[in-house]
């Protein structure tokens, strides 16, 4: 492509590559990003346009837009949360309610994004390793653009995940072991077989379908920076693409001066190999067997985990983790004072808020923005642990009266 806008560079020795079906860097094995020649840009230029992620289509890395394989994600409510502010001690709290996507996960940002650069690229089939929801988002967009789709997932997902992707006709391999194990063989099969694996071998503009979530939240808050933000950390991915997309936002004059912000990261105590380090000052040591409700974050060895400590220590943030109960104990505080339903993962992500308010970490008048990043539906039988069972009752009124007080 002679005209591309879009080039691909080091993270490590800052090499850089044209846009191609390739993602590790040849001289040092160092991930490759996608770096933008940004056209001008002004906050007119996307005022009015679709309510979609795409809406920011000059900077995401797909060259031409008859490419572009959308169902509709993004641009989901930023929420002022009000009562869950009052219950934590927060008077500017927003929540950013990406449950509320497609698919319902945030994934439909990363792997729209891939499966659009699948097409541009001309490959045949697409796939992922997936902890749940990415096998969700890859298969609903690979049936939009006509694709194969070959899912990698380790065998003990929540039963609604797994229904999903294959109701979209996902090719559903699962596998008796870890993420990381579902990942080694995604990353075989699609090298072996040239097929787009969204989360590795496209990962570069994979990553770049996150960014957005930075995007919107800085247009929703009218170009300003919030003080804090609450990632939920698996992989790293989502984390440090958010970070990236603040930044691009300076560079080309649309927010202020991003330093200040506070990034800070959620995991699960069962899989928290990120924040143990950051609480240890050490390098991110694997977990080799995960063991968390929160399953769309059980990722033992996370790729970007490294990067994750950078930005941490960079933004000044903080990171920390919450356990079964208290990640249950969250989902409902979110339901009730809120109205948002949301799966362990954001779970953490509040409950890891409350912990940092607690802490002092968070003023009360910090704007705070925390992400829910997946919907309770897909894991119904966790949450329903922790909620009574309704008891059938006769439809006899005298009956019925009496429990209802
Ligand atoms: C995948 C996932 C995450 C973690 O994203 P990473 O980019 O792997 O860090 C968080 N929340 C939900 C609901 C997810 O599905
Ligand atoms: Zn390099």
């Amino acid at each position: 492509m002679i005209l591309a806008r879009t080039k691909l560079q080091c993270r490590e020795c800052k090499k850089e590559y044209e846009s191609s079906f390739r993602y590790v860097c040849d001289e040092c094995f160092g991930p490759l990003d996608v770096k933008y020649d940004f056209p001008q840009i002004s906050a007119q230029t996307f005022a009015g346009r679709e309510k979609t992620y795409w809406r920011y289509f000059e900077m995401l890395p797909i060259e031409d837009k008859t490419n572009i394989i959308s169902i509709g994600a993004g641009m989901t409510p930023l929420v002022r949360a009000e009562n869950l502010g009052k219950e934590l001690g927060l008077d500017k709290l927003y929540i950013k309610n990406d449950s509320v996507n497609p698919t319902f996960s945030f994934k439909d940002r990363p792997a729209g994004v891939a499966v659009s650069k699948a097409r541009e690229l001309g490959l045949s089939a697409v796939g992922c390793a997936s902890t749940g929801n990415l096998a969700s988002a890859t298969a609903a967009h690979a049936a939009r653009g006509g694709f194969p789709c070959h899912v990698f997932a380790p065998g003990d997902l929540e039963m609604a995940k797994i229904t999903q992707a294959l109701s979209y006709g996902a090719n559903y391999i699962a596998i008796n072991g870890t993420y990381d194990d579902a990942n080694r063989i995604a990353a075989q099969v699609g090298d072996s077989r040239g097929i787009g694996i969204v989360n590795i071998n496209l990962r570069s503009h994979y990553v770049e379908g996150s960014k957005t979530l930075a995007y919107e939240v800085a247009e929703q808050l009218d170009w300003q920076i919030p003080d804090h933000l609450v990632v939920p950390v698996g992989s790293g991915a989502m984390l440090n693409a958010i970070c990236k997309g603040f930044e691009e936002l300076e560079q080309i004059g649309l927010t202020s001066d991003v330093s200040g912000m506070h990034m800070n990261a959620a995991q699960p105590r069962g899989c928290a190999p990120v924040v143990d380090a950051f609480q240890n000052n050490s390098k991110v040591i694997p977990v080799e067997h995960p063991d968390t409700v929160a399953k769309s974050l059980a990722i033992g060895d996370p790729g970007d985990g490294r990067y994750v400590l950078k930005r941490l220590a960079q933004y000044n943030g903080y990171a920390d983790m919450a356990n079964d109960s208290e990640i249950l104990d969250a989902i409902l505080l979110l339901a009730r004072t809120e109205g948002i339903f949301t799966e362990p993962a954001g779970g953490v992500s509040v409950s890891v808020l409350k912990k940092l308010v607690e802490q002092g970490k968070i003023a009360r008048d910090d704007t705070v923005v925390c992400y829910i990043t997946g919907n309770g539906l897909k894991a119904t039988e966790s949450i329903m642990s922790v909620l009574p069972k309704p008891e059938i009752m006769q439809a006899d009124i005298g009956k019925i009266s009496a429990v209802v007080k």
